[in-house]
């Protein structure tokens, strides 16, 4: 969402003129687009932007603008902390960027709350290639209680169908050839149609041929979503569906509300109507209060599950979230060790997952960066798995999608060769 979000800071730039440079030396505007998500983005931010204090001073007429969740959280005070700084937006005030940067404004602070944010049309200036995001919805609603997102990025509000089909259109008219849908819960889009409405509409865009979308709840995954999944033709097989913790008692704590059972229900489902589905998964390990016990739950949960990827994260207090009030903070030395267990639980299994589709063929549609000379091809599968082609004739092909097939499976990757006739 962040990087989307960048390429529509860098659309808006365009129009005023501006073009990205990869010198930060040379440049007249450097823009920091920032994460809150973690105590550790934030802390990398702030060392970043500590060094650019000199750069100031030699060069004045450099201005410096700060964007995203932590600009939203810090508002004026990063000013205080930050002098050098000229403009701080927040997430919901992307457009400001343009007035701002026209006006060389300085000491500007573009932070409130803009629930019209899904009806302004932002031009995205995206990288080459056949993938593009597309934002359907903004914000969240749900106050997880370890999660700082509804506090920075806002209320939910879903943008309307027919823009969203009209920049898909055009992203196809252009040779986009997949789009991955955005939002922070993506399955409880509704505005004059809903989410599975939405996909069949995209569904029918000629020249798409993948379409994703990030990320699910699991409260809001229905049966008609399942089967919406597993008829599609274009819809990949491959839903991200954030579990976070095995034990119901810390799914209680943290607000998520559903039950461990409620959450295999919707794996039944999907795997009703698409029995390969590719199912990926978010875990929080040691939130506050996590015993020993509840830890082994979300283990044996992990591994009933046998998911085709995790994102793992040690518990980050937040403050300002109801978690980081709560009691029982755990050490990050058993975090950590918590989190390894995770990891290394997921990586067995994905590992079996991958060998056991050695010698079989997969689509993938080729991802090597435009300009990449080293000859290496890689893709994805429908199923969101990255395949590395071992002889180099894939980098050579014109087509975009090609069949491999699979020699090895590796712990995160799949290793292919070209077929030849
Ligand atoms: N809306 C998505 C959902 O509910 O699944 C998640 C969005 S959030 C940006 C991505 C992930 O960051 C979450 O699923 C959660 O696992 C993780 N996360 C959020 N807050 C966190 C925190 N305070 N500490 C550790 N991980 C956190
Ligand atoms: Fe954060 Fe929960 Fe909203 Fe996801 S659903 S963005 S984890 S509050």
């Amino acid at each position: 969402m962040n990087v989307h979000d960048s390429e529509k800071m860098a659309g808006i730039l365009e129009k005023e003129g501006y073009e990205i440079t990869e010198d930060r030396g040379s440049a007249d505007l450097i823009v920091y687009n920032t994460c809150s998500i973690r105590e550790k983005a934030e802390q990398k931010f702030m060392s970043d932007l500590g060094r650019l204090k000199s750069a100031k001073s030699l060069r004045p007429g450099l201005r410096i603008a700060v964007a995203g969740c932590i600009a939203q959280q810090m508002g004026g005070q990063l000013l205080k902390r930050a002098p050098f700084v000229d403009y701080v937006l927040g997430p919901q005030n992307i457009h400001s960027l343009s007035t701002m940067a026209r006006e060389a404004k300085t000491g500007e602070v573009a932070t409130m709350d803009n629930p019209d944010a899904t009806l302004l049309e932002l031009p995205a200036s995206r990288k080459e290639g056949n993938r593009a995001w597309v934002s359907i919805m903004y914000g969240c609603n749900n106050f997880c209680t370890y999660c700082i997102v509804p506090y920075t990025r806002g209320r939910e509000t879903s943008r309307p169908g027919e823009n969203i089909i009209k920049e898909i259109s055009g992203l196809a008219a252009q040779g986009f050839k997949e789009v991955t849908l955005l939002g922070q819960n993506v399955n409880s889009y509704e505005s004059d149609i809903g989410f599975v409405e939405l996909l069949r509409k995209i569904n029918e865009i000629d020249g798409l041929r993948r379409i994703r979308f990030v990320t699910n709840h699991p409260r809001n995954l229905s049966g008609e979503l399942a089967e919406a999944i597993g008829t599609l033709d274009k819809v990949c097989e491959h839903i991200h569906l954030p579990l976070q913790s095995g034990s119901d008692s810390i799914l209680k704590a943290m607000n998520r509300k559903y039950s461990f059972k409620e959450y295999m229900k919707c794996i039944e489902l999907l795997r009703k109507y698409t029995p390969d589905i590719a199912i990926t998964s978010d875990i929080i390990a040691g939130f506050p209060g996590e015993s020993a016990e509840d830890h082994k739950s979300t283990i044996n949960a992990i591994k009933s599950i046998q998911y085709d990827g995790l994102f793992a994260f040690r518990y980050s207090q937040r403050p300002g979230t109801k978690a980081c009030e709560m009691d029982g903070h755990l050490e990050d030395e058993l975090k950590q060790e918590r989190l390894m267990e995770i990891l290394d639980t997921q990586d067995a299994i994905t590992l079996r997952k991958n060998q056991a589709l050695e010698g079989s063929m997969v689509e993938i549609m080729l991802e090597t960066e435009p300009g990449d000379e080293s000859g290496k091809a890689a893709g994805r599968t429908r199923s969101n798995k990255l395949v590395n082609i071992s002889d180099n004739s894939g980098s050579s092909s014109k087509d975009e999608f090609i069949t491999v097939r699979v020699t090895r499976g590796n712990k995160h990757s799949l290793l292919a060769e070209t077929v030849r006739d």
